[in-house]
């Protein structure tokens, strides 16, 4: 299906209101019926139809036909935010005395989920260096339902090879879990890689001002609707309609605004790469990084997310980098129009603070859609203050 086709207009049909070119919110917490029949029958099945906007809902209904067609999916789930898409996917996939591989350092609220929360019910985790296919299959027990994969990876952007993984674990009968937040739809497609469950923050690129905090589900029809007869609807965590209409705003510009970013990107990293006070970056497209070949052979793009070290001997010369930014905030989240960065010193206590530790000297920048200039600029005269 035309990308075209897919944000201007599939899912919308202007003549239902009064031919209003952006689509109305409906903004409704429930819906009426004419007969008892049409009642009950909307009882045995919410998944089918309007009764109750915690479940469906006209607007989201427009986003969901939008998102599932960019994902190559057959239906999709909107959350109201990705962690919640994340819990009801993993959820809806695991009972008492199941395990579960996992690529090490996934988001943290996923990390969260399998550490604190799963082991109360009896559902352990396995948690491995995902750029080997060789640690999935010596991971594998009888009692795995789930991988969990998220490629790349933030702040070290580690990438899994997709294809391989999901066929290792169709042989097993094992559910594929592949959070793709970094590249969105657009520059990733999970699910033509053979991976079940494509899911993604919407908070990142799709609403992409950071006004919206979301999340997207995507894969087969039963599976969404298990997820949403059961997690989905006992946790009330679906999309609110003004939030979804945001979203179908959002993904109007995505792909100009993936293609900026894009540019601006490179333009940054040669600038960081070059400079004496940076000891290395992270971007999963640089040629130097360890698995640029399989970036490119599964990836179509992937930008604004990178990391770099500081060449620094102690942890103020960070601060004092960080606090000297003009024009890049520090502030957690990606995806919007500002670049913004996160030192990793700010994650660590003052005393455990160890400038030896190379990962204390990690910075995790997003660039934004400024002028690239604007952006070099700021880093430029931040790092002639250390
Ligand atoms: C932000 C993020 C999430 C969680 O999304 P929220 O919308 O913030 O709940 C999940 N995975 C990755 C990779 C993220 O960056």
């Amino acid at each position: 299906m035309d990308i075209s086709y897919i944000i201007n207009e599939l899912g919308e049909d202007r003549e239902n209101y009064f031919n209003a070119v952006a689509p109305p919110i409906i903004q409704t917490s429930n819906f009426a019926f004419r007969t008892v029949a049409d009642m009950r029958n909307r009882f045995y099945d919410e998944y089918g139809g309007y009764i109750y906007s915690k479940g469906l809902n006209p607007t989201v209904d427009i986003l969901r036909k939008k998102l599932a067609a960019l994902d190559g999916a057959e239906d999709c789930l909107v959350f109201n935010s990705g962690s919640s898409a994340i819990y009801a996917s993993v959820m809806a996939n695991v009972k008492a005395g199941d395990h579960i591989v996992s690529v090490r350092k996934p988001y943290t609220w996923a990390q969260k989920l399998f550490d604190n929360i799963l082991p109360r019910f009896g559902v352990t985790t396995t948690y491995i260096d995902g750029t080997d296919i060789q640690n999935f299959e010596n991971a594998i027990r009888s009692n795995t339902t789930i991988i969990y994969l998220e490629s790349p990876n933030s702040w070290y952007f580690e990438l899994q090879d997709l294809q391989a993984v999901s066929k290792l674990a169709r042989s097993k009968n094992i559910l594929t879990i592949c959070d793709n937040s970094y590249c969105t739809p657009v520059y990733q497609k999970p699910l033509s890689m053979g991976i079940d469950i494509s899911l993604q923050s919407a908070t990142k690129y799709i609403g992409g001002h950071s006004d919206v905090v979301a999340g997207v589900v995507c894969g087969t029809g039963k599976m969404m609707r298990k997820i949403f007869e059961n997690e989905m609807s006992t946790s009330g965590n679906g999309i609110s309609p003004f939030n979804a209409w945001l979203l179908i705003r959002g993904l109007r510009t995505l792909p100009v605004r993936l293609e900026k970013v894009t540019r601006n990107t490179a333009s940054v990293t040669r600038f960081l790469q070059d400079h004496p006070k940076v000891e290395s970056v992270i971007f999963p497209l640089n040629e130097d990084f360890p698995q640029y070949e399989l970036a490119k052979r599964q990836m179509q793009g992937g930008c604004g997310l990178l990391s770099f070290f500081l060449k620094v001997n102690k942890v103020e010369d960070v601060v004092t980098f960080c606090e000297n930014l003009q024009h890049i905030l520090m502030a957690v989240s990606w995806g919007g129009y500002e670049s913004l960065i996160i030192p990793a010193c700010a994650t660590v206590q003052p005393g455990r603070y160890d400038i030896t530790k190379k990962e204390h000297r990690m910075l995790r920048l997003y660039i934004g859609q400024e002028e690239p200039e604007y952006i070099v600029s700021d880093l430029e005269q931040a790092l002639n203050t250390i």
